[in-house]
Parts: C-alpha cells; structure tokens; sequence
C-alpha cells in the first residue's frame, strides 16, 4: 500500500522491520492481510503479555462497550475505576504486603516516567536523579533525559538536564558490584554528584540490551538509596505484570521501592494505561497539579481488571511462565552453544529473554531470516546486537517450541559456514 510511503512519516520503525499489512490477529498469532500466519515473540514490545485480542477480556469489554459503559472520564470517579482499584489493592498490593497511593497519569509508559521523576522531586528539593547506563524510561523529555540511547537522546533538541548517569549492574564486568561506585560518590561531598532525589532503574533493561540486574544488586542499590535518604524507583514498564514471571519484576528481590511505574501490560488488552505507585507519604500533589486528558481509559480498567482477576488470584500463572522461561533458557543456551562458536550468549529473566549475538548485523540477519519463516520477533540493546523473545506470557507450549524452533533454524543458516547452508526449512507460508 503506497499511502504509508506517501504520508506516514519517515519516524517509524517497527514497520519497516515486518513491511506487511496486518489485520488480523489472536493469542500469539497475527495475519496479514493476504492471510499469512506470523507468530509474534514481538508482542507489542511487552505490551501484549495475556496475547491478542484475549478472549476473556474481549467478552467482557464488549459487553461494557455494549451497555454504554463509560468510555472517557478524565480523572471523574467511575464504576470501572473504582472496581480496577478494589481489584488491584485485593489482588496485587495487599497479599504483597504493599502499601502504595495509585496515580493515574496520561496512558503512555513516558507519562508514568514523567510524574515518578516529578513527584521525587518535588518531595525531596532535589533536582538529580540517578539513572543507568542503557536505561529505557521513554522518549518525552523529562524521562529522555533518563534514557541512555544516543539514538534517542540526540533528537531531543534541547538539552537533556536533571539526570546524572550511573554504570548498571555489569557495565564494568561481572564482578564489580557497581552499588559500590554509587555508594562512593554519595559519600564524598567531593565527588561532583549534586545530592539525587532519586534512583530510576529498570530490574531488567528491555530495550537496552535484556541486562538482567542480579537480586543481590537490587538489594544493594536499595540498601545505598536508604543509607544516603534517595528514594528508589523501580520502572516495572516492561519487566511488570508478569513478564519475569511475578507480578513485579522485584519481588524475588525483596525489596521495597518507593514509586513504581507500570504501563504496557497493565491494561491486558493493549488499550493504552499507564500507572505510577508511590507510598503515601510521597503523595503531596496539589489537585490538577499534574494532570492530562487520558487518564481516564475507562475501557483499560475493564480489561486490567479482568487481566488481574484471571491471571493473578493465584500463582499458577506465575509459575506457568517460570516453566516456560526455564524451557526457553535452555533452548536458547542449547542454540547458542551449538551455533554461537564462543561469541554468542543469552540474556534475560523468566520470559524476559534474548541472544546476545555481539554483533548488531548478524541479529539482524537472523531476525530477518525467522521473519521469512513466519516469525516477528525484535533485536534490542545498543547496537541491535540482541535478539529479543518477548512472545506472550499465555502462548501454548507448542507455539513456543514452534517460535524457537524457527529462531534456531534462522541463526542455522545465519551462522552456518558457506558450504554447509541447510535446506531451507519452511513453517508458514508468508508469499
Ligand atoms: C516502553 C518503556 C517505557 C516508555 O513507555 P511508552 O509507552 O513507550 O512511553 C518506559 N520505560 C520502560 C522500561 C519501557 O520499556
């Protein structure tokens, strides 16, 4: 279709990664338009943890849509917020032991980003805020000042302020505990670090590459944040709702941060809804002093509600994905011993997984190969060296298995040398 070349800006990205015009799609299946089946480990760069088009959620939203439910309610109370809180303090927070105030921010990942940062500062007086090396926390300027990406960063146009860079855990090899630096240089009144109100981290980066902050790190960043009076913020943007196969990507970590941002799967469906936890103290907004029109996607609160009540009022789902996450580690440690010739790794936490290949090309020429072959599946980090498996939470074993096949058989041809090319092995028609 020429219309996306003719006006559809030169900013997208992921289209030109998968040029087909999708129409259709259901669990961990998309179509085409011409009716090929693609399997997605893509998912909506997490966003579609329950899948597409869930049957449960999509009952019940259209029996909502159906009664002239409301749609749009700016920050007005309604029935679908108030029943979306009851469930998430009954299900998520209180068997957690958790105690946050819930603030609903505009329905983008960046918009919880924007109002963590704020109130953190606002409460404490500080401006600087600690962020790390190959951070994700969003593209408006406030969090973009937070994103490592040169990439990004470069197109903020003005400069990006407020923030001071720390290395994540491993930056400097595997055996430097990089809470030490940080402790360090908050320490000394000498070091140039302006007093931070807080700490953004992500448990593990996502777009940065699939680094995976070891628990015994998380426990000491928080340790540091308490010594010094920072306070912690986990941005569970991507690691949340499931994907390291609890609830919070935090929880094995034990820790207890201060405001926690969540956004792409929180609203189940794929329907925009961004959130920001903060514990009560930390509340001290005014009214309206932080505000926008779509805090209100009263739609999303029907699907995250229905998404907790069906997957989260017991720990089968949680272990369900720790099962497939420790299939899908060893898959992917067998692939790469096999094929990897000593360079290539894996990456990842529960189904938060990835193949490091190094080298940004050859992930290229892999995920380009398993596209062939009826697979989206994404490269991340800093140089697109990693190949990204971020299929839904609720794929069938046999789908998963069908996805990993696909990926092993593309790294196959990828790796192989000249004169051992395997026979192309086709699982779905795609032209
Ligand atoms: C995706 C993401 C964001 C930004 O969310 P948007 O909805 O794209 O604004 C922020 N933080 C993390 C960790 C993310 O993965």
């Amino acid at each position: 279709m020429k219309i996306f070349d003719e006006i559809e800006s030169e900013v997208q990205s992921y289209a030109r990664a998968f040029p087909r015009i999708f129409n259709r799609s259901k669990g961990e299946f998309m179509w085409d338009e011409d009716g090929n089946q693609y399997l997605d480990f893509l998912a909506g760069a997490g966003t579609l943890n329950y899948g597409h088009n869930n049957p449960i959620f999509k009952d019940i939203l259209l029996d909502y849509i159906q009664n002239d439910g409301i749609t749009h309610g700016l920050d007005l109370h309604t029935k679908a917020k108030g029943e979306f809180l009851e469930v998430f303090n009954e299900k998520i927070l209180k068997p957690r032991n958790m105690e946050y105030m819930v603030q609903f921010t505009g329905p983008t990942g960046t918009n919880a980003v924007e109002a963590a940062m704020k109130v953190a500062r606002n409460v404490t007086g500080q401006q600087n805020i600690v962020t790390f090396t190959n951070g994700f926390h969003g593209v408006s300027l406030g969090a973009l000042a937070a994103t490592g990406n040169s990439h990004h960063r470069d197109a903020a146009g003005v400069s990006l302020t407020g923030t001071h860079r720390m290395p994540y855990d491993g930056y400097l090899g595997d055996n430097i505990d990089t809470t030490e630096y940080l402790d360090k240089v908050l320490s000394d009144s000498s070091s140039g670090i302006n007093s931070p109100a807080a700490v953004i981290v992500e448990t593990v980066q996502g777009e940065g590459g699939i680094n995976v902050a070891s628990i015994e790190w998380l426990q000491n960043l928080q340790a540091v944040c308490r010594k010094h009076k920072i306070l912690l913020i986990i941005d569970d943007i991507q690691a949340g709702c499931g994907r390291t196969g609890d609830y919070f990507s935090f929880e094995e970590a034990g820790i207890e941060p201060d405001i926690i941002t969540l956004s792409k799967s929180l609203g189940g469906y794929g329907l925009p809804f961004a959130l920001c936890l903060m514990k009560p103290e930390l509340d001290q907004w005014k009214p309206g002093e932080h505000n926008g029109t779509f805090r209100g996607n009263n739609l999303a609160f029907v699907t995250a509600k229905a998404a907790i009540e069906t997957y989260w009022s017991d720990n089968k789902f949680s272990d369900e994905i720790k099962r497939k996450g420790q299939y899908t580690s060893e898959r992917l440690e067998s692939i790469v011993a096999k094929y990897g010739d000593g360079n290539f790794n894996t990456k990842g936490r529960g189904m938060f997984q990835g193949i490091n290949c190094v080298n940004g090309d050859i992930a290229g020429k892999i995920t380009r190969a398993a596209f062939k072959k009826g697979l989206i599946i994404e490269t991340s980090g800093a140089d697109d060296q990693i190949v990204k498996f971020f299929c839904p939470l609720v794929i069938t074993d046999d789908s998963l298995k069908k996805g990993i096949d696909i990926v092993e058989e593309a790294v196959r041809e990828v790796c192989a040398k000249e004169d051992e090319i395997p026979e192309e092995k086709i699982y779905f028609e795609t032209e």
